[in-house]
């Protein structure tokens, strides 16, 4: 990642100068465009507003001379000038004619009205009181008089060569009889209009053929020429006294161009050059050209300023393209780190999977080792059960001549006594004796079997055993153990006759174990009364044996239950003789257990099922 964003970082610059690069082309581009179709627009409308001003300087003109046009004519026509022409001496017609042109002259407020005979002297005229009066004078060198004496309308327009005022000359011939015997002349002043041209947006000004500016706006480029003085120019100027004495100069035009036939020249005022658009229209009838030139300045200074919103708009355009363009590049970082990191957690989880394979692996051979070693206990169990059902055989022989030990001793001691009995002829007794003895063979018959089936569940079936009796054939089999130990028994099974489910040989051997060991405990201690009490209760029967011993410690007491435990000396005790009653007496739905007595001793409790008395001993 770290060389990506040096990548990036070492890049961006570069791209840069080419953005900025292509950002000024662009701006430059854009300038001249916009200031191109800007200048041409702003200059459209400029040039519009021109033509307009053009157009109502040029009809205000023409309104103002055709109100004096006919005018030299109707006057050429009236009586007194006529008269007046016809006899120029006559002093009374000159004042009659002074008179009439002077109130004519204030009625239509022209400037001058004046009457000239052929050879160009004036004899008559409006402002014959005045100190510039024209009689007398001699204008035979203006085409106004030479136009009307060859009988035409004159027009003409010049600086008054005695008033030293501009004005429009109207003229027309005075005819008498068909020849022209004189010319009227109307002179008209234009400074009215001149001055309403004064000021404003537009320089508007009125140039003769020779291009000198005859009327202003501008009262300083007065008499100035738009065309070069050329000598012919002035020469022709000359003839004509167009300008009196006037001091001709050529207008400070610095450039002149045309452009979308649009002619734009350069003039310096003062000592700035200003550029002007320049209309122009020709006035045939008044031998003039009204022109007006228009400042450019609005119009370039409106085209700097669509520039300059164009180039602001290109530049927040470039600003939102830039922006753009850093999210997009911070975006295409931040997918860049995104993949990054999902390349780092792929890898990682490769890893993950490549060390849980691994894992996998060991437990493979974990599992297949513990199968292994499972198997090797297997083995070494079965060969440990096999072991121990041969400990088990050797233990049982012992147990078998444990268990028949005493009925063994039982019997020897009736035979003996049948024996001394039949020497004595008392047969009945010797008779009893060996019934006893059969009896006792019966049952250890019955003992054999009943070890031989130590291991699985015996065939022999369970019924109702009445307890009184098994009881007494105990004490009969334990009669000897009980009688070595010196110990003596109490039997108390209640007032009822109780029976029990079971089966009555294992239930004798049991209680033949539980009261063997009483004895034992019992044995050389100062009490020896074994207690055997059995009672009813809610359909079980308890059957408890209580000896005066030393009792059983906690300790030992939840594993005298188990084969082969015992704490009595070697040859003496087994460990069998609980754990078979214990068995046995499962096996009969009851249950076996251990307690001390209060006042000392063991106490066993054997519990079972109540049964129902049958009328015979229950089945072996
Ligand atoms: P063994 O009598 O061969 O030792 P048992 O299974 O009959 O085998 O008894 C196991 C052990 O239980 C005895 O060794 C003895 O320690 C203990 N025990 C059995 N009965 C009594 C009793 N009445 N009082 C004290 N301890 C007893």
């Amino acid at each position: 990642m770290d060389g990506l964003q040096f990548m990036h970082r070492s890049l961006a610059p570069g791209r840069r100068l080419w953005a900025a690069l292509v950002l000024v082309a662009v701006a430059a581009v854009v300038a001249v465009l916009v200031g191109r179709l800007a200048t041409r627009a702003y200059l459209d409308e400029a040039a519009a507003r021109g033509q307009t001003t053009l157009r109502l300087a040029v009809a205000a003109l023409r309104g103002h001379m055709n109100r004096f046009e006919p005018l030299p004519a109707l006057i050429a026509d009236h009586d007194d000038i006529k008269e007046l022409v016809a006899d120029p001496g006559n002093a009374g017609l000159r004042a009659r004619a002074n008179d009439y042109l002077e109130e004519i002259n204030a009625l239509l407020q022209s400037s001058d009205i004046y009457v000239m005979v052929p050879d160009g002297e004036t004899i008559a005229a409006s402002n014959h009181q005045g100190p510039a009066s024209f009689v007398g004078g001699n204008f035979s060198y203006r085409p106004y008089f030479q136009d009307a004496m060859t009988g035409e309308q004159g027009r003409f327009f010049a600086l008054g060569t005695t008033s030293q005022k501009r004005g429009y000359y109207f003229s027309s011939p005075v005819r008498i009889g068909g020849a022209i015997r004189g010319v009227v002349v109307f002179k008209v002043d234009l400074d009215a209009i001149e001055a309403s041209w004064m000021g404003g947006e537009h320089a508007i000004f009125v140039s003769d053929p020779e291009g000198i500016i005859f009327m202003s706006g501008r009262p300083e480029w007065l008499y100035s020429g738009l065309l070069p003085l050329t000598a012919d120019r002035l020469a022709r100027t000359q003839v004509s006294r167009r300008y009196s004495d006037a001091e001709l100069r050529e207008l400070p035009i610095t450039g002149r161009t045309v452009s979308d036939g649009r002619e734009l020249i350069s003039v310096e005022t003062g000592d700035k050059v200003r550029e002007y658009l320049a209309l122009a229209e020709p006035m045939p009838e008044a031998g003039w050209t009204v022109n007006i030139l228009t400042d450019t300045a609005s119009a370039r200074a409106q085209a700097i300023t669509a520039v300059a919103a164009a180039l602001l708009l290109l530049g927040l355009a470039a600003l939102a393209a830039a922006i753009v363009m850093q999210r997009r590049a911070r975006l295409a970082d931040r997918m860049e780190l995104q993949r990054t990191a999902r390349a780092e957690l792929e890898r990682r989880v490769e890893e993950r999977t490549a060390d849980l394979a691994l894992v996998n692996r060991q437990l493979e051979t974990e599992v297949a080792e513990r199968r292994a070693t499972e198997r090797q206990l297997r083995q070494t169990q079965a060969d440990l059960i096999q072991a121990g059902k041969l400990a088990a055989l050797g233990q049982m022989s012992a147990a078998l001549s444990h268990e028949f030990n005493q009925p063994l001793a039982a019997v020897k001691t009736y035979a003996d006594n049948a024996a001394v009995l039949i020497d004595r002829e008392r047969m009945a007794e010797a008779r009893d004796n060996l019934a006893r003895i059969s009896g006792l063979a019966d049952r250890m018959a019955s003992l054999g079997r009943h070890l031989r089936n130590f291991a699985r569940k015996p065939n022999e079936k369970l019924g109702a055993v009445p307890l009184a009796d098994t009881i007494r054939d105990t004490l009969e089999i334990v009669a000897a153990r009980l009688k070595a130990a010196d110990a003596c028994v109490n039997v108390d099974l209640g007032t009822l006759p109780l029976a029990v489910r079971a089966g009555s040989v294992r239930l004798q051997q049991v209680l033949v174990n539980i009261i063997s060991n009483a004895a034992d405990a019992v044995e050389g201690r100062e009490g020896r009364t074994i207690d055997i009490v059995a009672r009813r209760k809610s359909g079980k029967v308890t059957i408890t044996v209580r000896d005066r011993g030393p009792g059983v410690p906690a300790a030992i007491a939840e594993r005298i239950f188990d084969p082969f435990f015992t704490t009595k000396g070697i040859g003496k005790g087994l460990g069998l003789g609980l754990s078979i009653s214990y068995n046995i007496v499962k096996d009969f739905g009851g249950s076996l257990s251990v307690g001390n007595h209060e006042e000392g001793g063991a106490v066993f409790t054997i519990e079972l099922e109540a049964a129902r008395l049958p009328a015979t001993e229950a089945a072996e």
